[in-house]
């Protein structure tokens, strides 16, 4: 604590050299104490591909405060980090780079970038699986952990030493055997089925990566002649392309216009082939013409109908999107070249009865926003309905509770209409199938390890060949909550952290992710993954649009904890997540919550340089008292650290019960929003105190005390001038500066840790330099000491103490209404004389007890004291609450006429109030119902505000008389 403290507050001084010590004696590496209680959260895994933006830094913030939060509360907390091998998005990067290596002249642009994709894809085959995977790690190791070093850089309190990776070889092994494990039972299958395919990526994507866009199409209407000659049916279609491929024409089976139709059949124009008409509840009467096609092979409503009808599935599109034999004279085209072939020809043959505008809603590839062509494909698919139950079960019962509960609708509303999940993929980074085919016989294995023979026919003559495709990557990510902590083996991590006890996440992964995670839960550890799911909000721009590069409104994470320092964007951050509303964010925001880690730093250098001028004597006696008591280590959150629960014995002045009960309310009104994400209210509770209530007011109260303290030894230390209150209390230190600076001390080294969870970096570099005692505690856990790990219970609810706060409120009404007056009289340099009148002796006691304070505080020169409500009187009287009136001696400078408009605003403002008793007086309901207390409470009233609007009227004709 001898140490300079800079006066400029340098976030960039301070913060990368706190990053470090924690990472360094990995801090937040949870203790084996079993007896204490746990906190357990898993990180969203972010994609190795991934860079930190403005999403994360929420994320991570959130989730930080509420880690910190808990481990002040002597929890044992577990943040276990981690990334994902992110399949799709990685072997793109790498394919690209091989492209940019072959060809490197090409000017970078989008152009340039299809180019090296598809020169890269070309690369790829033409290596190889083993080269191109080993390609993949390399990358990986090189530049996967970009993600890791932000986090570092921005404090996370994670366990790095748990740090996972979903390809680690522990965790493939999970993979595997949960795969082995479904398919065993049944539950993963592969099967011929409609998936939804990129033709640009060349892999299927699951429902979940497709993404719907409203794009303007038409509605063809088509005429399919019947087989008879007589006349027609017509269908209406989205997509003509496709009815090369149709197998049949459907209508609902209640349709009375078509009644005639079912069991005849069609002949399908431009190809010929004759197609059966079809009744199936499945079509929707009102759409179209209510007769639809169906084509089985492109569309996974008709694959349905197809199945109960047992019609053919013909496959006009293939995996480049081009059409294919079946599609007879269109062959070889492209899709979109066959729609325009196709409406011409239908035209020509006079079989196109209509087209019509249409709003068409386009699936999209959520990684390349290619539209996904519906396509039959055979594929690895995981049955959904039955994993799905026990995840609806849980959620309605409330044993995973879903924040904000919104979300929870959305949640079951999916999960009741869940399909089967398509978890292959056509690509070669990721966790490859463990299925092996036998050409010989047909057989598929499915094993833990490559299989040495077919089961069915022996030892194959030209060996079993692997499966190429490899596994979703939210397959593995849905492994996560037991998969990092060791399973299947029984680890001791996972006896001790599962379930977890919360997860955070955004929306957008709620099914890709979160409703899996339960699913998988339930099934390989027949218990939740977590008890809560909060979804957070999204960071949007002041004008709350997405944050987008094309928009230019992007805050890059890293640029603004660089300018305005870590602490302030995450505070920035903090105070504007209320849950459910996404966040308007803005540099203004950052800027005004770096002007309040300027305020703490401020106000700490003067506590410390303050500090630092006491004999050494007294600081030791400070650090002594503010040691945590031996033995007690840890107090279990709740029962109150000893050094704030011993405070009601010091805190004998007014001002320091005030602020050890404010404290109290503080703490708790915190704990109550962090514990119901109200991280905005947590934010801002903290903020009005240390700004509104420590610095501007109880700071300035204490300093002549705590100055002094500094100018004298302590044996002659005076007692405190005004505001002693005598106490009953045992063990009071000797002196009442002592006292002093050792409330200030407590009251500020709380506030540091109350402010801790949100600004972790300048509250660990003002700790520090507070006295502190040899932190044997700490020492002896292996563990240098941190804010983040001492001790801070909830404050002890003896400090709680309402008369105290309203007595302190009492005088701060009357520092501020004097303070009002000089302002309005333009008197704010001057200190004037003033009087207080009230019938209450009591108050009139309690000012003159803090009467240098209030005098020193409010700017006056003297008070005198009145035991009667103050006459009106031309001037400055005021009204500083229902039984004080307060009257500066100036009269010579009165501004007549603003006094006169004050005047005639309580008037006014006193006729509304007294109009509005007067009416509930009035009514007859009002008096049967309302309990006579309640009356009679009405009435007296309605007399205190005539008796004080006979007095404001008084005084405004006594000013009318003195202006004429
Ligand atoms: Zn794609
Ligand atoms: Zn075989």
């Amino acid at each position: 604590m001898e140490a300079e403290i800079p006066k400029v507050y340098s976030p960039e001084a301070i913060e990368p050299r706190w990053a470090r010590y924690w990472i360094d004696r990995a801090l937040y590496r949870p203790s084996d104490d079993v007896s204490r209680g746990r906190f357990c959260l898993l990180i969203p895994p972010p994609n190795i591909t991934g860079v930190l933006h403005m999403g994360h830094m929420l994320e991570h913030t959130e989730i930080d405060v509420l880690m910190r939060w808990h481990r002040m509360r002597s929890e044992n907390v577990l943040w276990l980090p981690g990334t994902d091998h992110a399949s799709i998005a990685t072997q793109m990067i790498v394919e690209r780079e091989l492209g940019r290596e072959a060809l490197p002249d090409l000017e970078p642009g989008h152009a340039a970038n299809s180019t090296w994709q598809r020169e890269g894809q070309r690369i790829r085959r033409e290596i190889g699986r083993e080269k191109f995977v080993e390609r993949c790690w390399k990358w990986k190791e090189e530049n996967g952990d970009t993600i890791r070093r932000q986090m570092e850089r921005l404090g996370a309190s994670v366990d790095w030493t748990r740090a996972r990776f979903t390809m680690d070889p522990a965790y493939s092994r999970a993979v595997l055997e949960v795969f082995v494990r479904l398919h065993e039972e049944g539950l993963i299958y592969r099967g011929k089925y409609i998936v939804n395919w990129c033709p640009r990526c060349g892999t299927a994507v699951s429902d979940l990566e497709v993404v719907h866009e409203e794009r303007p199409s038409h509605l063809w209407h088509i005429r399919y002649p019947f087989e008879d000659g007589a006349g027609h049916i017509t269908v209406a279609t989205t997509r003509p392309e496709t009815m090369l491929g149709d197998t049949a024409v459907a209508v609902n089976p209640s349709d009375e216009r078509y009644r005639e139709a079912v069991g005849r059949r069609v002949v399908l124009p431009l190809l010929g082939r004759v197609i059966p008409v079809i009744a199936d509840d499945f079509v929707d009467p009102k759409f179209g013409t209510g007769a639809v096609k169906v084509t089985p092979a492109h569309d996974p409503n008709d694959y349905e109908i197809a199945q109960s009808h047992n019609l053919p599935r013909v496959k006009v599109i293939d995996e480049q999107a081009r059409m294919t034999a079946e599609a007879g004279p269109y062959k070889g085209l492209d899709r979109h070249e066959a729609r325009n072939a196709v409406v011409h020809d239908l035209r020509e043959k006079g079989l196109l009865a209509k087209t019509e505008d249409y709003v068409l809603s386009v699936g999209t590839c959520q990684r390349c926003k290619t539209v996904v062509e519906p396509l039959l494909s055979t594929q690895w698919f995981m049955k959904m309905k039955l994993l799905a139950q026990p995840a609806i079960r849980v959620v309605e019962e409330g044993l995973v509770k879903i924040v904000p509960e919104n979300y929870k609708k959305i949640y079951l509303d999916w999960m009741y209409n869940i399909r089967d999940w398509c978890v292959s993929r056509q690509l070669w980074w990721g966790h490859r199938i463990p299925a092996w085919y036998c050409d010989a016989c047909g057989e598929v294995v499915v094993a833990r390890e490559t299989p040495a023979s077919c089961p069915r026919c022996g030892p194959a003559p030209a060996g079993l060949r692997a499966e190429e495709d490899v596994l979703d990557t939210w397959f593995s990510s849905a492994l996560w909550p037991f998969a990092t902590l060791g399973w299947p083996d029984q680890t001791p991590d996972l006896g001790r952290y599962y379930p977890n006890d919360l997860m955070i996440m955004g929306f957008d992964i709620l099914f890709f992710w979160g409703a899996r995670m339960i699913m998988m839960g339930m099934k390989f550890m027949n218990d939740v993954p977590f008890r809560e799911l909060y979804i957070h909000a999204l960071v949007r721009d002041a004008e709350r649009q997405k944050m987008s590069k094309t928009k230019g409104n992007v805050i890059d994470p890293l640029d603004v904890t660089e300018t305005y320092g870590t602490d302030a964007v995450r505070f920035a951050l903090g105070i504007s997540a209320a849950p459910g509303t996404d966040i308007a964010f803005s540099i203004d925001k950052i800027e005004a919550n770096r002007a309040f880690a300027n305020k703490i730093w401020n106000a700490g250098r003067f506590i410390l340089m303050n500090l630092q001028k006491l004999p050494e004597n007294l600081r030791g006696q400070l650090a002594a008292a503010l040691q945590p008591l031996p033995g007690l280590g840890f107090a279990p959150a709740g029962a109150g650290p000893p050094h704030l629960a011993s405070s009601a014995r010091l805190g004998q002045a007014l001002v320091d019960r005030w602020i050890f009960s404010r404290l109290l309310a503080v703490t708790r009104e915190m704990s109550e929003a962090l514990g119901s994400y109200r991280f905005h209210e947590a934010a801002y509770t903290i903020y009005h105190f240390f700004w509104h209530e420590f610095c501007d007011w109880y700071l300035e109260w204490v300093k002549p005390e705590i100055a002094q303290a500094g100018d004298r030894r302590p044996e002659v230390v005076g007692s405190r001038p005004a505001g002693s209150v005598p106490t009953s209390d045992v063990g009071l230190p000797s002196s009442d500066s002592f006292a002093a600076w050792l409330n200030l001390t407590r009251v500020f080294q709380a506030a540091l840790h109350l402010l801790h969870p949100f600004m972790p970096f300048i509250t660990e570099e003002l700790w520090h330099q507070l006295p502190h005692p040899e932190p044997a505690l700490s020492r002896a856990k292996g563990r240098e000491s941190s804010i983040s790990l001492a001790p801070f219970g909830l404050v002890s609810d003896r400090v709680a103490d309402p008369v105290s706060q309203r007595q302190f409120e009492t005088i701060q009404e009357l520092i501020v209404a004097a303070r009002n007056a000089k302002a309005e009289m333009g008197l704010q340099k001057q200190e004037p004389a003033a009087q207080v009148g009230s019938e209450d002796l009591r108050l009139l006691e309690l000012f003159r007890e803090h009467q240098q304070s209030i005098l020193r505080l409010a700017g006056l020169e003297a008070l005198n004291f009145t035991r009667e409500r103050l006459a009106p009187n031309v001037g400055s009287l005021r009204r500083v609450n229902a039984a004080v009136d307060l009257r500066i001696f100036h009269e010579e400078q009165v501004d007549v006429e603003a006094e006169r408009s004050r005047l005639e605003r309580d008037r006014d403002k006193l006729e509304q109030q007294m109009a509005q008793v007067r009416k509930q007086l009035d009514n007859e309901e009002f008096r049967r119902r309302a309990p006579q207390e309640v009356v009679r409470a009405t009435e007296h009233r309605y007399a205190e505000l005539a008796e004080r609007h006979r007095k404001v009227v008084e005084e405004l004709e006594r000013l009318g008389t003195r202006r004429a």
